[in-house]
């Protein structure tokens, strides 16, 4: 496939400055939240057909999720794109200086299949807000949500300012082959590395958006049943193929059995005894990853669900115990509705655990005690924290949201998104009625001298 001469028409559109200015870029987030308001019903039907989303679960975790982004970059663009006036040393006197945010011009943003909609959207919203182009590469593994986003992009942008490119793994390698101002990438930390080294012939900026093992500790001292109702709620949201929800649980061994009945009594009151006839429960994406999830339950004891049925892609929310530390379940990312319960005696473990472990996207910690809180935050590293709580913290458009290490890096949501797809660019401009003698040669100070004038001239 050859995109290089729809791409030359983009750069071509973002070099004729017509998505500069703040009215422009205002203009086209209206106008999207007004298709994502036309368009609601086949997107909610393409979800669901994708990924057998509630249209409540898809509402408040996809349009809506963008929508907000929509309504905090419409309510703080003035602010964001406004240059940020700096002092400059009196060396170089009278001079003024400041860091003007600029688009970066043309961008790809790639999206996973787990939550199709928001995480392409949520990012061109803040693309937008920042005034490029963009190219869109919606996942293969939700093709309805693909065609949907498709149909709406085709009838609210022009194709030089949005587009959107259909494809697998070889039509996203082909578009990275061509150059770009910035990628933005959301997917696995081993397709991350590809997108890493596709960008460096180019040196194109990169935000990784990536997975991993997201762990939630459960300490003697929290509210236990409460623990384990937000974990079960974010643990099995979307069957499980949510990047932050909680991977593992390592919960301390005195409300160990506590903790289970409760993980199993909110699992029953979220989905009833057959989580296969609950409108609120998903299905996995397709087969090879029903296969991959299926194959975990040999990997510890069955302590509640474990059902499946193939046909229809379903998998019971699952609790594993007693599973070794080595077994495939404790390698890899789960992505699905299995979680594993591991019990541990004294923090120190579970710090030297995840020490040795790759960098999670989020930590979980379920604590009354502070020294603990900060022990924790402190010892152990990942790219967002909740305390007492799951997924929340990337809930809305305040917190930054990104990951460190094998969790990617960059981060966005909100000033975050503007700021990913924008350059600081540093401006300094000379006053032409005073020019100081110093850097002129001849030199004639002494170093000594101008040890002594730099302290003052360079200070900041
Ligand atoms: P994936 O990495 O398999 O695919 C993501 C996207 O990359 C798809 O659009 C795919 O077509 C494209 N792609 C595939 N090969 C490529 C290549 N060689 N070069 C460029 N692009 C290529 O991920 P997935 O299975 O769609 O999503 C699941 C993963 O995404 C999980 O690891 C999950 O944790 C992660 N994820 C992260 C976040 C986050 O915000 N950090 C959010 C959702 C999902």
């Amino acid at each position: 496939m050859n995109f290089t001469a729809a791409l030359a028409a983009q750069r071509q559109y973002f070099q004729s400055g017509a998505t500069r200015p703040l009215a422009f870029r205002r203009m086209q987030l209206e106008k999207l939240s007004a298709a994502l308001d036309r368009h609601e019903a086949p997107l909610l039907a393409a979800l669901a057909a994708d990924l057998r989303k509630s249209a409540y679960q898809a509402y408040a975790t996809e349009l809506g999720v963008v929508q907000a982004e929509i309504r905090t970059a419409l309510k703080h663009l003035t602010r964001w794109a406004t240059r940020l006036r700096c002092r400059t040393p009196w060396l170089v006197a009278p001079a003024r200086g400041w860091v003007q945010p600029e688009p970066f011009g043309l961008v790809l943003i790639i999206g996973p299949w787990n939550y199709p909609l928001n995480l392409l959207l949520a990012p061109l919203v803040s693309a937008i807000a920042a005034g490029n182009c963009a190219v869109l590469k919606p996942s293969e593994l939700a093709p309805h949500t693909a065609s949907a986003l498709t149909a709406l992009m085709r009838e609210t942008f022009a194709a030089e300012f949005v587009s959107v490119v259909h494809g697998g793994a070889d039509v996203a390698a082909g578009l990275l082959r061509e150059r770009f101002d910035k990628i933005f990438f959301t997917g696995s930390t081993r397709v991350g590395r590809a997108v890493l080294a596709g960008a460096a012939p180019h040196l194109t900026p990169v935000t990784l958006e990536l997975g991993g093992k997201c762990p939630a500790i459960v300490c003697a001292d929290a509210p236990v049943e409460l623990a384990a109702r937000r974990i079960a709620w974010g643990k099995f949201l979307n069957a499980g193929q949510t990047c932050v929800a909680p991977d593992f649980v390592l919960v301390q061994r005195g409300v160990r059995d506590r903790f289970l009945a409760a993980l199993k009594n909110s699992l029953l009151a979220f989905y009833g005894a057959d989580a296969r006839r609950s409108a609120d429960y998903g299905r996995i994406v397709n087969a090879r990853h029903f296969a991959r999830l299926v194959s975990y339950l040999r990997d510890g004891k069955v302590f509640h669900g474990g059902d499946n049925d193939a046909t229809e892609l379903y998998l019971a929310p699952t609790i594993l115990t007693d599973v070794p530390p080595d077994a495939a379940v404790m390698q890899e990312e789960i992505f699905g509705p299995v979680l594993p319960v591991l019990e541990f005696d004294d923090l120190s473990e579970v710090v030297s655990r995840l020490q040795a472990a790759a960098t999670p996207l989020a930590l979980y910690l379920f604590a009354q005690n502070r020294t603990v809180e900060e022990k924790i935050l402190a010892e152990v590293r990942s790219g967002g924290v909740c305390v007492n709580d799951v997924i929340s913290h990337m809930i809305g458009t305040s917190l930054p949201f990104g990951g460190l290490g094998e969790s990617g890096f960059g981060a966005y949501h909100g000033r975050a998104g503007f700021d990913a797809f924008s350059h600081q660019r540093s401006v300094l401009r000379q006053g032409s009625w005073l020019d100081l003698p110093f850097r002129y040669p001849p030199q004639r100070l002494s170093i000594t001298t101008l040890k002594r004038a730099l302290k003052f001239l360079l200070r900041g």
